[in-house]
């Protein structure tokens, strides 16, 4: 039993459960109970809990070596940048432990590329929690209480005369997520991230996809940027990348300016190779097969969400589905929980499904009939 009163710091709310096992897409709790698992540790666990590829390859390397540090080349991190840089099409990766690293690694990459400190970011967006990434996070809840931040300036997301509006000669980095996650699950349209990327050339700056959440097949394609027609000069991902092992990535397309120079950016434990191995067997494991499937999943959970009472709409890509809600999430997300489905929110009145990749079609079917009952 784990003590759920504990001496952590009460920096998420107070939990009622906690979780002893994993497998697939299901959770055991510690009052025994089995849960169908629609949040996969916010959209982490990739293939699923405890899934054989990952899982062996992270055995076999924790028998190898662990760490030895950036001073030195592991073949994990090599084959993962190289696989990487395959799926992007030329591209050279940082690694580093977590999504907001990442998103720290892009902004200074943009800083000593163009010279230039503003950012354009959007309304609602989640970058992480850093003091870089939280500058450029566009709500005021997460920045209140540690301002001054950093020089950001925000656009409406989907709102094209929003983006010039925010534009100044100071821009050296236009950041957008392809669908914003924590934000209330919303999809940018192809118009507007054509905008930004022609707004982000016409003003010298780098543009910047934040698919910590979106990236690594979630949304149905590897990158959700591959929907979008727009190819960026910067990705990072974390999230899903190693199936619940820390790793984050910043992807520097060929096409865009060189600006790292040794010296100028590092982490002590990024690459490290039990990560980058489980990385490798993710990305390995994400084919077309799989993509097709997390498509027409998706398309399922969404086509039943928006058939639901209680939800006024129904969007989202591949496995990250929102459903927006005439009542408040949380309370809906809690009595999920209790009926035996882990769901996420995004924002109040937004409940957020993002299951392992693999989820099959029942299981897709079980979780909406749990939440029928919940919103009946
Ligand atoms: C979760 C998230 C982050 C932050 O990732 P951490 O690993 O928690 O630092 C950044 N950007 C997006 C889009 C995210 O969803």
């Amino acid at each position: 039993m784990i003590a759920l009163e504990s001496r952590l710091l009460p920096t998420y709310p107070e939990t009622k459960i906690g979780f002893v096992e994993g497998d697939g897409a299901w959770l055991t709790g510690t009052d025994g109970r089995r849960y169908l698992d629609f949040a996969a540790g916010i959209a982490v666990v990739a293939l699923g809990h405890r899934h054989p590829a990952p899982l062996a390859a992270a055995h076999a390397q924790l028998d190898r070596l662990w760490h030895a540090s950036n001073l030195f080349a592991t073949e994990p991190a090599v084959e993962l940048a190289s696989l990487l840089s395959d799926r992007f099409g030329g591209a050279r990766a940082f690694f580093c432990n977590s999504g907001t690293e990442a998103n720290e690694a892009a902004l200074k990459y943009a800083r000593k590329a163009t010279g230039k400190a503003g950012v354009i970011a959007l309304e609602g967006s989640f970058h992480g929690r850093t003091l870089g990434s939280l500058a450029v996070t566009g709500q005021p809840s997460k920045r209140a209480a540690f301002a001054p931040l950093g020089p950001a300036r925000f656009a409406i997301p989907n709102d094209i005369p929003s983006l010039s509006e925010a534009a100044s000669d100071d821009i050296g980095l236009v950041l957008i997520e392809p669908v914003l996650g924590e934000g209330g699950v919303v999809p940018l349209e192809p118009a507007f991230v054509a905008a930004a990327s022609s707004l982000a050339r016409d003003l010298g700056a780098l543009l910047a996809f934040d698919e910590v959440q979106t990236g690594v097949g979630r949304t149905g394609t590897f990158f959700a940027f591959e929907r979008l027609g727009v190819k960026p000069d910067l990705v990072t991902l974390a999230k899903g990348l190693a199936n619940g092992l820390p790793i984050g990535c910043l992807l520097v397309s060929d096409e865009a300016p060189r600006a790292f120079a040794p010296g100028d950016h590092g982490s002590t434990f990024g690459g490290n190779p039990v990560s980058c191995a489980a990385a490798i067997a993710v990305c390995s494991t994400i084919d077309a097969e799989l993509l097709a499937a997390v498509r027409a999943n998706g398309a399922r959970l969404l086509a039943g969400l928006s058939a639901l009472p209680a939800v006024t709409q129904a969007r989202g890509y591949g496995l990250l589905a929102g459903a927006v809600l005439d009542r408040p999430a949380q309370e809906v997300c809690d009595a999920a929980l209790d009926a035996g489905l882990v769901c996420l929110t995004a924002g109040p009145n937004v409940l957020r499904l993002a299951p392992p990749l693999v989820v099959g079609a029942d299981e897709v079917d079980q979780a909406l009939d749990i939440l029928t009952e919940v919103l009946a």
